[in-house]
């Protein structure tokens, strides 16, 4: 059997389950034998029957004791077994499985796999895995197990089976993309016994032996990828030089405030990268409220000053438009067309705004995804930001830079991720750090109750409007439906308007609302002509109301740490006193440790580790938000250290031989360039 080679020449595999297999994405032997487990089952220990767990799964190996029958009760068809070795006969049943009376033979040996129920006053093997013992090596028991993401229509039993007879038949055929000068510095196994090892480990030394090969491969090709786009970017084309002094003092003036050390550094930063020849590609990390956008705003003032036009693209209509205002009005003061652009835009305006972007009287181009739509043509586009990156994808970011003649790229995020895996999310960009808040931040008074306060809490929201202040409610954003999700939030809201708040301005606001809709109630909100604003995580991105002092968030362990955060950064944004209450019934753990984090700190790198650490990768990265690549073995918070060794090497590789083509980086060139292709990953 050759590696390209259908799966469909595999043994068992018909029609039926062909389909299947490519469903899954499996279509060739090297794509079946790359399946890797998703995790396995220790069966190494083989118990007498004397010796069985009650009410545990135990492997044990025994004779059947006469033949197997079938007895139905109601629709059930049972079959029945006895089993039996030199200590003891325990029975065995399985359910709607008839055809197995004829399966079991009296006399005949299998090794069996299940749980010895104790109930009812009965003892019983309930529905065992079986596997008979002449057929030379175990596949179900006696040894380590492996457990496949498999779909309907193949056990688990069967996707073992047609895995072991297609590695043995497509033996040592595996090549090894990994330069050997890599393999040998980072003592790597071979791939062929890499792949065998993982799915049927001879020992556990094997075992580990074969796992790290295998995750340092994984994060090998994709660090050496995202290396080699970086410097391609970098070598490839000249930068615009942008360098206009004079305009950096005039917009720093009318900001209304002194720049923090740490905003100084990342404009200094970018400056550079202006005046180098070269093209940015910038990621600036901040936490919430650490002023990014006064960074982007004087970079992109230097930028049109010296005759070129920029562009700022956010993610929500919400926060484009609140970008939009704020940069208009300090730019205004110099002349500097401000041109907002939005796929909801009626036709009329949306053709006028694309007029003088084409021709180039738009200056600063402030939108949504709809900036790098086709038919959005710049002049002379010289300077690219996008905010909250982590919710865009690596295609949209590259897709703005095309938009002009190779502009330099800035992209921000409030989503503080710990250093490494940073490297890896945006391995191909710079990386610049916001770690100050601007002075005279109070510290957000952050408080974790039940549902039990929620009276206490509302008198306490009350006594603050009263004073002046505002309110944020996040309803629970269960992600069941959007459809549920909306229900929630008007409920929630209405029972305040008819209830607690009959006094007050309550309003809503939501993803499915119509854009002027949600936009008009953000700017009632940030006008104060509303008290309280219930609402859905729409507003976790960015928004920026002074006035708002308090948020307050139900069912709060429904939410990530890092979400929880970024909501929490919606208040504390002005002078007054903020408050943050986090609702939960929730008596799990892991909720509650998460609970005191929160109250503990509001270092959002602290957070994030955090998180990362009590909910692991899968979770951290869960909502899709950060785009993480798919990884089929490498975890990243476990394997952290492999990751560290992985990127050494990539770094290395690259810099001896930056676009790969030297002979013995052949493969490795090949693999790389796959990469992109075969994922949808959004960096
Ligand atoms: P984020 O980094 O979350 O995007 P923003 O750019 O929205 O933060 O800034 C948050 C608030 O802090 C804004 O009201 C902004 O005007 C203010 N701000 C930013 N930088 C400073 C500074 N150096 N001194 C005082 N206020 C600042
Ligand atoms: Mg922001």
């Amino acid at each position: 059997m050759q590696l390209g080679s259908s799966v469909s020449e595999v043994h068992n595999i018909g029609k039926q389950r062909l389909l299947y297999l490519n469903n899954m994405g499996i279509f060739t032997v090297e794509d079946l034998i790359e399946h890797f487990p998703r995790e396995y089952d220790d069966r190494s220990d083989i118990k007498t029957i004397s010796d069985l767990v009650p009410n545990e799964v135990n492997t044990f190996i025994g004779s059947l004791n006469g033949n197997a029958d079938t007895i139905r009760i109601k629709n059930m068809v049972l079959t029945r077994a006895k089993i039996t070795d030199d200590t003891a006969t325990v029975n065995a049943v399985w359910y709607n499985q008839p055809y197995l009376k004829n399966t079991f033979k009296d006399g005949q040996r299998y090794i069996f796999t299940g749980k010895y129920q104790h109930s009812y006053g009965k003892k019983e093997v309930v529905s065992p895995e079986y596997e008979a013992l002449d057929k030379g090596e175990l596949l179900s028991g006696g040894r380590i197990i492996p457990v496949y993401n498999t779909t309907k229509g193949i056990s688990q039993k069967i996707f073992r089976s047609i895995i072991k007879d297609t590695l043995e038949k497509s033996k040592n055929q595996l090549v090894d993309f990994i330069p050997k000068c890599i393999r040998m510095e980072n003592k790597l196994c071979d791939r062929n016994f890499a792949v065998q090892n993982i799915h049927f480990p001879e020992d556990d030394n094997s075992f580990f032996t074969a796992r790290r090969r295998l995750v340092f491969e994984e994060l090998f090709v994709l660090q050496t990828a995202l290396l080699k786009m970086k410097t391609a970017v970098k070598e490839g084309k000249s930068g615009i030089i942008i360098k206009n002094e004079k305009a950096e003092k005039e917009i720093s003036m009318s900001i209304g405030f002194e720049l923090t050390k740490a905003q100084k550094k990342v404009k200094e930063e970018i400056k550079a990268d202006f005046v180098s020849g070269k093209v940015m590609n910038r990621l600036v990390q901040g936490d919430v409220g650490s002023g990014k956008t006064a960074v982007a705003m004087i970079t992109s003032f230097i930028a049109i000053k010296e005759g070129f036009q920029a562009a700022l693209m956010a993610p929500t209509e919400v926060l484009a438009k609140q970008h939009y205002y704020s940069f208009k009005d300090v730019f205004e003061q110099f002349g500097v067309n401000v041109v907002y652009l939005s796929g909801a835009m009626k036709k009329k305006e949306k053709t006028d705004a694309l007029r003088a972007v084409e021709d180039g009287s738009a200056e600063m181009v402030i939108g949504t995804h709809a900036v790098i739509q086709k038919g959005v043509t710049f002049k002379n586009l010289g300077f690219v930001v996008t905010d909250e990156q982590h919710r865009f994808g690596v295609n949209q970011r590259i897709l703005l830079s095309q938009k002009g003649n190779n502009p330099h790229v800035l992209v921000m995020t409030a989503t503080p991720i710990p250093r490494t895996l940073a490297l890896i999310l945006y391995g191909d960009l710079d990386i610049s750090i916001i770690d100050e808040l601007p002075p005279g931040r109070q510290e957000i008074d952050t408080r974790a109750v039940n549902t039990s306060y929620r009276p206490r809490i509302y008198s306490f929201i009350k006594k603050e409007i009263d004073k002046g202040r505002q309110a944020y409610v996040v309803c629970p954003s269960i992600e069941e439906s959007e459809k549920r999700e909306t229900e929630a939030v008007i409920e929630y809201a209405e029972k305040l308007m008819d209830y607690y708040f009959k006094d007050y301005k309550v309003a809503v606001l939501y993803g499915k609302m119509k854009n002027d809709e949600k936009q008009s109630v953000m700017e009632d909100f940030a006008n104060g002509n509303i008290d309280v604003l219930v609402s859905t995580t729409v507003i976790e991105v960015g928004v920026n109301v002074p006035n708002a002092t308090i948020m307050l968030i139900e069912n709060a362990e429904m939410f990530g740490l890092s979400q929880l955060h970024q909501l929490r950064g919606r208040v504390g944004r002005g002078s007054e006193q903020s408050y943050c209450i986090l609702v939960s019934d929730s008596k799990n753990k892991v909720t509650i440790e998460r609970m005191k984090v929160m109250q503990k700190t509001r270092d959002g790198f602290v957070i994030s580790e955090t998180d990362l650490r009590l909910r692991g990768p899968g979770e951290f990265f869960g909502t899709k938000q950060h785009g993480l690549p798919m990884l089929k073995i490498a975890n990243l918070y476990k394997d952290i250290d492999i990751l560290k060794e992985a990127q050494t090497a990539a770094a290395k590789i690259i810099e001896q031989d930056s676009n790969l083509e030297q002979q013995d980086n052949n493969l490795l060139n090949e693999k790389t360039n796959r990469f992109f292709q075969n994922r949808d990953i959004g960096i």
